[in-house]
């Protein structure tokens, strides 16, 4: 192997039609001198739609063709886009891909949703991986597909793997030096984000937006030169554009910074990204796939942040849970010992919480799935009331001017300040 590995990763934005797959190609052809891994993610929003297939699947429910055709077609069309006429030539391998999907929706079992949604959702990764790296080869970018199922090794911990890093080192080690050619040019390889399997070979996610983490994991795995992260965004903001009109790119970024901003809910990064990295000093890289020769953001080792500005983060769709005991006693530590119980088994972050001598509020994720179980589980022994539709501000680096701004107009239902963070759970 000539040179250390950079590791690209691309999310769905980035191959959401043919044009973007034509620019990702355009991107990767301008690094082939370095030996890259590239991880893909699903194209545009299919893994919302294949959240929709493994629903309906587990309710064995008649919208389930419905939801298995958009997906189909979906990837036909970017197939028919890039191949014109000669589609038909080049939809084999994904056509098995469609066919495997079917097949898997069509015996569902008694499986738990968790683990048939670990069955279904990964064609996604699997299917555009196999499209892209194609299309690569077909177009003078020789590379090889990796299947990340046989490199990143997890526990079972369906929809929310852990990945056991030794064993999962050893895989991709071996197979990035098996198939790594010494042509002295540069090897490509093109593989799955989100994925991984568990040692029995059952496939495994690792959370949504799992990518950027796969990402890290097999940067760790190859003491990586470095990442890269392709976004449609010039690079990390100091707030997301959706919800605020003057971002300013933040040009330098450390881990540290990087990990409590992610941690709070920025989503450029996913917060198991940054741990990895930080441990082997690796350096990471957000740059736009849109203006590839601009600088970006880089987070690394660093003391400070350049430039030194408050950085905003907003969370839609919180609850608002306030957990009280029946009897009035306080919430003692007895107590505490059952909330938290029941948020951990339900697999449920805390945002934030606050407790005062007779209650305790917990803000999380509006999840359909898990919050109704967790408040379930919370009335058998205590008092509970909870609010939907709320919004999570996290202020990093705040004054009381930026707070003033974000809130005008709003309800606060809760605040807290620590030296560096502020947080408004607001209506
Ligand atoms: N496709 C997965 C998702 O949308 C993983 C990723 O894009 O990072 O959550
Ligand atoms: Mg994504």
């Amino acid at each position: 192997m000539s040179g250390a590995v950079r590791v690209f990763k691309f999310g769905g934005a980035s191959v959401k039609d043919a044009d973007a797959i034509r620019n990702l190609a355009s991107v990767v052809q301008q690094f082939n001198k370095d030996n890259l891994v590239v991880v893909i993610s699903a194209m545009g929003k299919t893994t919302n739609a294949l959240e929709l297939v493994a629903e309906a699947c587990f309710r064995k429910d008649e919208s389930l063709s419905g939801y298995l055709d958009a997906v189909i077609d979906y990837h036909r069309a970017i197939l028919s886009d890039l191949y014109g006429d000669e589609a038909g030539n080049y939809m084999d391998e994904a056509s098995l891909l469609f066919d495997e999907l079917i097949t898997v929706t069509r015996q569902p079992g008694n499986l738990p949703f968790d683990r048939l949604y670990d069955q279904i959702v990964p064609y996604g990764e699997l299917i555009s991986t196999t499209i892209i790296s194609r299309y690569l080869n077909q177009h003078n970018i020789p590379n090889r597909w990796l299947d990340a199922r046989q490199l990143i090794v997890t526990d079972d911990s369906w929809r929310n793997a852990h990945v056991v890093w030794d064993d999962t080192r050893s895989a991709v080690k071996r197979a990035v030096n098996l198939n790594s050619e010494a042509t002295g040019k540069g090897f490509l390889f093109i593989t799955q984000g989100f994925i991984g399997s568990d040692p029995s070979g059952a496939v495994t996610t690792l959370g949504r937006e799992g990518s950027d983490f796969t990402a890290a994991v097999l940067a760790w795995s190859l003491d990586a030169g470095d990442v890269t992260i392709w976004k449609d965004v010039p690079g990390v903001l100091n707030a997301d554009p959706k919800y605020f009109s003057d971002t300013i790119k933040l040009d330098q970024i450390s881990y540290e910074e990087a990990i409590e901003l992610s941690y709070y809910g920025a989503t450029v990064i996913h917060p198991k990204t940054i741990k990895p990295l930080q441990n082997r000093k690796i350096p990471l890289y957000v740059r736009s796939f849109l203006d590839p020769s601009a600088s970006g953001s880089v987070i690394g080792d660093f003391a400070e942040s350049i430039p030194d500005v408050p950085s905003f983060i907003f969370k839609s769709n919180q609850v608002l849970i306030s957990i009280a005991p029946r009897d009035f006693s306080f919430i003692a530590e007895k107590n505490l010992q059952i909330i938290f119980g029941v948020f951990s088994n339900a697999g449920v972050r805390i945002n934030l919480m606050q407790n005062s001598a007779i209650s305790f509020s917990v803000c999380v994720d509006g999840d359909p799935r898990r919050i109704p179980q967790v408040i379930l589980q919370l009335n058998a022994s205590f008092k509970v009331r909870y609010n939907e539709g709320l919004q999570l501000i996290t202020i990093r680096r705040y004054n009381q001017g930026v707070i003033d701004q974000v809130v005008a107009g709003r309800k606060i239902l809760v605040e807290q300040r620590s030296r560096l963070t502020a947080q408004l759970v607001v209506l």
